[in-house]
């Protein structure tokens, strides 16, 4: 299954992500992660990607696009994808429609995750990342300590730098102003599948699959 997660940021997409891709067996492909790891390498486009990302700005489509290009030619995305705030531009998503039809390939859904924006700045400044495993934990519903290790792996547990309150809004604004319009893009495709993303992870994961599910049969 070919799939994008698509919503605002903190709205809890990676996490479904992570536990979507081991259900199905199919990658998780998040283009903040990929970003993060150039960064935290010093590679010539981590360097290039870092300071819109502390600014939290969106990095220029073409970089991003030729980024994706790489990423959806290997070997692992022939069983399908989870495509983790990607696109985020209307030129990204169509560039993603070009890409894949190259490849003979096409998306199934677009799925659109929704929550208020109150509880999105919540979710994100307790937000918390393992610098070893890359989970994603949230101090309140998961219960942890501003110190704690990552009850998965052990690693340390870090808040990432654009989940501070004053990028948190720069990036809803982009969010607003540039991202939620590939929504409409979707919708007009009638691929667009939209789901409520109150709720402990479990609920939202549970109806998350039955969508999917029904959906698909
Ligand atoms: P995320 O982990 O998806 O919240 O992404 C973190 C940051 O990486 C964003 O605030 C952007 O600066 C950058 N980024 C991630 N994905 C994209 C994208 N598709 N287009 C442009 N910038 C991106």
């Amino acid at each position: 299954m070919r799939l994008i997660f698509f919503g605002p940021p903190g709205v809890g997409k990676g996490t479904q992500a992570q536990i979507v891709s081991r259900k199905l067996g199919i990658p998780h492909i998040s283009t903040g992660d990929i970003l993060r790891n150039e960064v935290k390498n010093k590679t010539p486009l981590g360097l290039k990607a870092k300071s819109y990302m502390d600014e939290g700005t969106l990095v220029p489509d073409e970089i991003i696009i030729e980024m994706m290009k790489n990423r959806l030619s290997e070997s692992d995305c022939s069983v399908g994808f989870i495509l983790d705030g990607f696109p985020r531009t209307l030129p990204q998503a169509q560039s993603l429609d070009r890409m894949l039809s190259e490849l003979e390939l096409s998306l199934d859904y677009a799925v659109n995750f929704e929550i208020s924006e109150e509880e999105i700045v919540k979710r994100l400044t307790n937000r918390r990342v393992c610098s070893k495993c890359n989970s994603i934990f949230n101090l309140l519903i998961d219960q942890l300590e501003d110190n704690a290790r990552c009850p998965r792996c052990g690693g340390e547990l870090y808040q990432r730098s654009d989940d501070r309150s004053e990028v948190i809004r720069r990036r809803l604004e982009v969010y607003h102003e540039a991202t939620r319009p590939v929504l409409d893009y979707y919708k007009e495709k009638k691929i667009l599948l939209t789901v409520d993303a109150n709720g402990s992870v479990k609920e939202v994961t549970n109806r998350l699959l039955s969508l999917l599910n029904s959906s698909t049969s």
